[in-house]
């Protein structure tokens, strides 16, 4: 088991994310019918195509700038409240002094924590609100968990992905407050809420991207 990622393992996890995305889009957008405007699945799809582009062989070899200008990438995007708010976590993560060379569990973890922190201070939602909140709070908090417990990147990817996907199954329950599913109120209930889907469709495909590539380095 490899104790710490490349950049270009990091790529991979992107790699992974984008793919679920990309197989997902028509789904996301069908959740966005419910509580939205539809358009969510078009525009993570445009999101993560920069994402791509950003990670790409031939892209800057450092995680940092890769970070930097995936967030800026991805702001650039004309899609709304979900993009918006990836960019920004995008950015708050090339923002993390942990964005180094090799990159253990706990240094992943802080870098998602910046992303989060970034992301906190553009929406108050909080887990419970129905938002992307409720996949991407409880994937980082299970992401510093597995880190501080000594888990590896894989497995800290995986609980991460655990987490995610549990939260964002639990938004079925809420009423949406935030957002333009707000003005629907309690015709929410019931409905999966897109923006939480689709982060745990991206901690997913880390993890997937990640696992996927074992073997390829050669120490995995
Ligand atoms: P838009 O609502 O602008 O059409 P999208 O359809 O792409 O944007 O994304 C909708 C998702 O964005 C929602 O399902 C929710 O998860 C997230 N979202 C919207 N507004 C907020 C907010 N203020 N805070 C946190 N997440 C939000
Ligand atoms: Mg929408």
């Amino acid at each position: 088991m490899r104790d710490r990622i490349t950049r270009d393992d990091f790529a991979r996890m992107i790699a992974g994310a984008v793919a679920l995305i990309r197989a997902q889009h028509a789904m996301l957008s069908q959740l966005d019918c419910a509580s939205g405007d539809g358009d969510h699945g078009a525009t993570m799809l445009r999101a993560v195509e920069r994402l791509e582009t950003c990670f790409a062989v031939g892209g800057p070899e450092d995680l940092k700038t890769c970070l930097s200008e995936a967030g800026w990438s991805v702001l650039g995007v004309d899609g709304g409240a979900s993009s918006s708010l990836l960019g920004t976590m995008f950015s708050g993560m090339a923002d993390s002094p942990a964005c180094g060379a090799g990159l253990c569990a706990g240094d992943l973890a802080a870098i998602f924590e910046s992303g989060l922190a970034a992301v906190r201070k553009q929406t108050k939602a909080q887990p419970g609100d129905k938002t992307l909140m409720d996949a991407l709070v409880p994937a980082v908090a299970a992401m510093r968990a597995a880190a501080d417990g000594g888990k590896s990147v894989p497995e800290a990817l995986h609980e991460a992905a655990l987490a995610a996907r549990a939260g964002a199954e639990a938004t079925q329950n809420f009423v949406a407050r935030y957002g333009r599913a707000k003005f629907l109120g309690e015709k929410t209930r019931g409905h999966q809420d897109p923006g939480a889907t689709s982060m745990s469709l991206l901690f997913e495909g880390f993890h997937k991207g990640l696992e996927e590539s074992k073997g390829e380095s050669g120490n995995g």
